[in-house]
């Protein structure tokens, strides 16, 4: 079984009726629902407002896939829990952000730029283009779908260049975006998909949610866990694997800690 947790922010189910009516019981749920109904995926809920943020160490140890929706509470999620998921990720826990998670600290950290893009809430036609054929991600997949409705992402988005691009959306207003990234963060898969704006029925979409499923099967690691991924010990000349003799001026002492 895959040990999937759907993180979301739940903030505009709480305060938006819209939205509240599209996912009574919140993004996170239904985006597990979707999971569940695949049988190797075991997928479980954490929100914000969980004592932190439902993501302890003990949780995320237990979690393959961690899947990341956010949007207007960036800002909130703690530092202390962002550093947390970010060992994680280096550690080999996979990690799959959506939608306006462009945004979302962790994924800044992750990709080391702005992330930011071009918008426009004017519920257009989506138009998603699989430009990775045979990638497991788009696999069982038409080889172009629709969103009736959704919200604009356009280019430039600035990312770094991804390992693949697996969709490319075109829009109604002309506009296009790169929809469907991976990265390799340490030991980490790392997929960005982008539709999923809150005010539509995105996540009941037959095609959204293979999509996720694929994503989680994609991104499982494929390893234990790796531990200590900060560690930078020295290795003294006495442990070195061939013999060699210590030479020229030094400013370490034999198994110092090192600068930071
Ligand atoms: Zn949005």
């Amino acid at each position: 079984m895959i040990r999937a947790v759907v993180w979301g922010e739940n903030v505009h189910e709480q305060t938006n009726q819209t939205v509240r009516d599209t996912y009574p019981d919140g993004m996170h749920a239904c985006i597990a629902e979707a999971l569940n109904a695949a049988r190797d995926i075991e997928a479980t809920t954490a929100t914000l407002q969980d004592p932190e943020h439902g993501l302890s160490q003990a949780r995320l140890d237990e979690t393959d896939v961690l899947l990341w929706w956010g949007h207007a509470a960036h800002g909130d999620v703690s530092d202390e829990v962002v550093a947390r998921v970010a060992d994680a990720v280096w550690g080999g826990m996979g990690l799959i952000l959506l939608h306006s998670a462009h945004f979302a600290k962790i994924f800044k950290t992750l990709m080391g730029t702005p992330c930011n893009l071009t918008w426009r809430e004017a519920g257009e036609r989506e138009r998603l283009w699989v430009t990775a054929r045979g990638h497991p991600i788009a696999k069982g997949l038409p080889d172009h779908f629709e969103l009736e409705n959704e919200e604009m992402y356009g280019e430039p988005f600035a990312v770094p260049e991804p390992l693949e691009t697996v969709f490319i959306s075109w829009f109604q207003g002309g506009e296009v975006f790169r929809s469907g990234l991976t990265y390799r963060r340490g030991a980490g898969n790392v997929f960005y998909f982008r539709p999923g704006h809150e005010t539509y029925p995105t996540y009941y979409d037959e095609n959204v949610r293979k999509v996720l499923v694929n994503g989680v099967r994609w991104a499982q690691p494929d390893a234990p866990r790796l531990k200590e991924v900060h560690e930078a010990p020295n290795r003294t000349v006495d442990t070195a694997l061939e013999p060699i003799e210590e030479r020229g001026p030094k400013l370490h002492a034999d198994g110092e800690k090192g600068f930071r």
